[in-house]
């Protein structure tokens, strides 16, 4: 594809087209698995050959030629700093998504016995609080250019969130499908948008597999489905970003949630490709990943020595990464085995207090698959997985107040006091444990 007319693509704006080139920098699609080539439209997989995931292709030469650490400092702070490594060839819609906190986490780090600990803090990302907003900014922004008019996804809730208010944002019509058993924060925080919300009464992976018949039914654009090329590619940014915090620098090991796998697969991607075209020097790094024990359907194979996924039936309070049959968990295996990363999984009960630590050494309220991403974090280090001094970024990837049932009975409650100054001190002395003689 390279450069093309822009004129050959709708726009949703306004704005007079005149015969401008574009910028993209993407070449197409290709098959990961036997390298089969195919054009840049709505699909996902391999129908000519092997049923493989397809892979979008970039042309890395002219993204070299144009892109350097000055042009990309001087772009705007969200992910379209990086556009020339997304498959999009017009104007990006733009909710200000990415750049997000990379923090030091210095009284986490004493806790855990570590020195080199940050924390990539997706928690706080635009519009809808979790890295989701990454991959649905750009498949949408794909969507639009494809001349779809509806879009939709199968979601573990994130999904639908990101999916229903970057679609009302960018005037899409937009149909989402959740599990029937979400946390409410979920269930709200995709109503508000006003979308057509359709709660199944099943797991996810019966979700996705309704989905992928409405799909083929109705034409629309499937976030996670037939867009699901360009889609991942938005989770790319959480490798970008890390490297341009760290002052253009690798980290030493990375460790991060598994739902599909996909978000793990493409941190991987986005280090290799800003090595690739000279923009961080390249070092060894260590990717390791985080799942619940009710939900662990790539531990357990990588635990076994696998490298194949046998599909399980979910049942944790980590909702947003319960996937049983995950698509890129063979992927996920192989990056932990040839980085000599691991993949661990917690239960319910670490998964809260991960929640509460984090909560309480860093002022940081994640989800929880935040949670079992810190639950994790603690077991490698108990496991000496992780080296005290090495530069470890945990990622960080929803909000807490989403999933505020998962820890509702695991907090204090206030003291409820009269409006007076003794009704306050008695309360301040029974709060430090003293004893008080009313
Ligand atoms: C979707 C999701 C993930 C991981 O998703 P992948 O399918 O592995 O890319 C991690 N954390 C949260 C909070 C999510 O919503
Ligand atoms: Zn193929």
């Amino acid at each position: 594809m390279g450069w093309l007319p822009l004129i050959a693509f709708s726009r949703s704006v306004g704005v007079p087209v005149t015969a401008t080139l574009s910028r993209s920098t993407f070449t197409g699609l290709r098959c990961k698995e036997c390298g089969q080539p195919y054009e840049a439209g709505a699909r996902h997989v391999c129908e000519d050959v092997c049923f493989g995931p397809l892979e979008v292709v970039y042309d890395y030469e002219a993204i070299k030629s144009r892109v350097s650490r000055a042009t990309i400092e001087a772009g705007p702070t969200s992910i379209w700093r990086y556009r020339d490594f997304l498959p999009i060839e017009g104007e990006p819609i733009d909710v200000g998504t990415g750049f997000t906190p990379l923090l030091k986490a210095y009284r986490l780090a004493r806790r855990l016995g570590l020195t080199n600990l940050y924390i990539k803090n997706d928690g706080v990302n635009m519009p809808t609080l979790s890295f989701k907003d990454r991959v649905v900014s750009v498949a949408l922004t794909r969507a639009r250019e494809l001349g779809f008019t509806t879009v939709s996804c199968a979601s573990t809730g994130n999904l639908a969130n990101s999916t229903a208010a970057i679609a009302a944002h960018a005037g899409l019509d937009c149909c989402v499908f959740i599990p029937s058993d979400l946390e409410l924060g979920k269930v709200l925080g995709t109503l508000i948008y006003n979308p057509t919300l359709m709660a199944v009464k099943g797991n996810y992976d019966q979700v996705n597999r309704l989905c992928s018949e409405v799909a083929n039914t109705y034409g629309w654009g499937f976030v996670n489905i037939n867009l699901r090329p360009y889609y991942s590619e938005g989770s790319k940014t959480l490798g970008y970003e890390v490297i341009e915090q760290l002052g253009w620098q690798l980290p030493d090991h990375i460790v991060a949630p598994l739902a599909s796998g996909s978000l793990f697969t493409k941190i991987r991607k986005g280090f290799d490709e800003f090595i690739k075209v000279g923009l961080v020097d390249e070092k060894p790094v260590r990717f390791s990943g985080a799942q619940a024990e009710g939900c662990a359907p790539i531990a357990q194979a990588f635990a076994e020595g696998r490298d194949f996924i046998t599909p399980v039936k979910p049942h944790t309070i980590a909702k947003s990464i319960a996937i049983g049959n995950p698509a890129d968990g063979p992927y996920a295996i192989d990056i932990a085995n040839r980085t000599g990363g691991s993949i661990a999984a917690v239960n319910d009960a670490e998964i809260i207090e991960g929640i509460k630590l984090l909560a309480e050494t860093e002022g940081v309220f994640t989800e929880t698959a935040g949670g079992t991403t810190i639950a994790v974090l603690k077991k490698l280090v108990e496991q000496g997985r992780i080296d005290p001094g090495e530069t470890t970024v945990a990622y960080i990837t929803g909000n807490g107040l989403k999933t505020t049932e998962a820890v509702a009975d695991a907090i204090g409650a206030p003291y409820t006091i009269e409006a007076r100054l003794d009704s306050f001190q008695a309360a301040w002395a029974r709060a430090q444990g003293h004893h008080i003689a009313s």
